[in-house]
């Protein structure tokens, strides 16, 4: 476990733009001194931080949904932290806040950009997972866009993300048929046995996606909620029934490619199908998260939500925690642990 130390701060910076798959090149760590507070500023220590696909997007100038980071530039990320001093930002030292900070040990914020979470709800590193960003983009894309309803069949892709694993749990929730695609036998056994998903699919290990999808959902897709985009979303487009729903959320197996590939894709059975493809972005919904994350609160106090967090030790590890997405090896949402909490 890396220390923080009060006259220190470890500052991760973009070093480079990366050309598809991104390596430890790509971020430079340096020491600098702890910011202060300017007015109405509060100095933050970092508990917690999230890696997320989306910042792969920030490293490359071209377009991408989120503001690209510049060379040199201190890389971004959600942490939770605490308060160590407040230069009147609304805020009393030790206060448990979130906000969109650093990859470093202490980050400054103004207090309206910071806001207060309760450790006695739900433990702190829940607030960037499962009732912060990927939990309401899960509660969302499932409950105002893809809108999976009882006896018809959802298919979730990245099942076992943050979002995703999120997402399935929902939709059955409302009653719906659930099939999750993910990487390994172990997350197909996560789906299936800890979620209660009905079927899991290894897209690693399985060559025909149809013929899997004609077996784990043999009433066809009504609903499909996608992270990840390539040739699953290809095969899911063939199988999709009358007036289904298709909530584009991500698309992670095409962030790394250099060239996204053309070509003839599986828009025609669109037309038979009617169905309704649906990009959406959750800081459209932040205005409505008071009613998400009550909600997602209780299904996680009642034990109808179920999650699971990756957990990366340390502020010098937060490359290979982000770049392990890519690989696929966080189960649940994976964070970086920076510092203890003692309440
Ligand atoms: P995550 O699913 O927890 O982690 C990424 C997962 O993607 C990996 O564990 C890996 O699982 C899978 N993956 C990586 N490369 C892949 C590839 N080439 N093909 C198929 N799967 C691949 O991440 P998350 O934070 O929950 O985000 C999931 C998706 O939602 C991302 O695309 C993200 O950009 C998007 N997102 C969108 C919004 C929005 O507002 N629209 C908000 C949050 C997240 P496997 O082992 O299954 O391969």
């Amino acid at each position: 476990m890396a220390d923080t130390d009060a006259d220190r701060n470890r500052v991760f910076r973009l070093a480079e733009r990366p050309t598809g798959t991104p390596d430890e090149d790509v971020f430079d760590l340096s020491e600098e001194p702890v910011p202060e507070p300017g007015p109405g500023e509060a100095l933050v220590r970092t508990l917690y931080l999230s890696v997320d696909p989306y910042m792969r997007g920030r490293m490359r100038a071209g377009e991408s949904y989120a503001e690209a980071w510049d060379v040199g530039d201190p890389l971004r990320a959600r942490v939770v932290g605490e308060v160590v001093e407040s230069n009147g930002a609304g805020f009393a030292e030790g206060d448990l806040v979130t906000g969109n900070l650093q990859w470093a040990d202490y980050a400054t914020a103004p207090g309206p950009e910071l806001s207060a979470i309760d450790p006695d709800l739900a433990p702190i590193s829940t607030y960037l997972g499962v009732l912060g960003m990927p939990g309401n983009t899960a509660y969302f894309g499932v409950q105002e866009v893809t809108r999976p309803k009882a006896g018809e069949t959802f298919v979730v892709t990245g099942a076992a993300g943050a979002v995703g694993s999120t997402a399935g749990q929902i939709a059955k929730l409302n009653g719906a048929r659930v099939v999750g695609f993910t990487g390994s036998d172990e997350k197909v056994e996560f789906v299936e046995e800890e979620l209660g998903f009905d079927a899991g699919i290894n897209y690693k290990t399985t060559d025909d996606y149809r013929a899997a999808l004609d077996e784990a959902a043999p009433d066809g897709v009504d609903a499909y909620f996608d992270n990840v985009g390539g040739e699953i979303t290809d095969a899911v487009f063939t199988r999709l029934n009358v007036d289904a729903r298709v909530g584009v959320c991500g698309q992670i197996s095409l962030y790394n490619a250099t060239e996204v590939p053309t070509g003839p894709r599986k828009l025609m059975g669109l037309i038979e199908s009617r169905a309704t493809v649906e990009g959406f972005l959750i800081s459209d919904f932040s205005e409505r998260f008071d009613q998400s994350v009550p909600q997602l609160g209780e299904w996680v106090a009642t034990g109808e939500l179920q999650y699971r967090e990756t957990v990366t030790e340390g502020l010098e590890n937060a490359p290979d925690a982000f770049l392990g997405l890519f690989e696929g090896e966080n189960i649940g949402k994976q964070l970086v642990k920076v510092a203890d909490y003692e309440a």
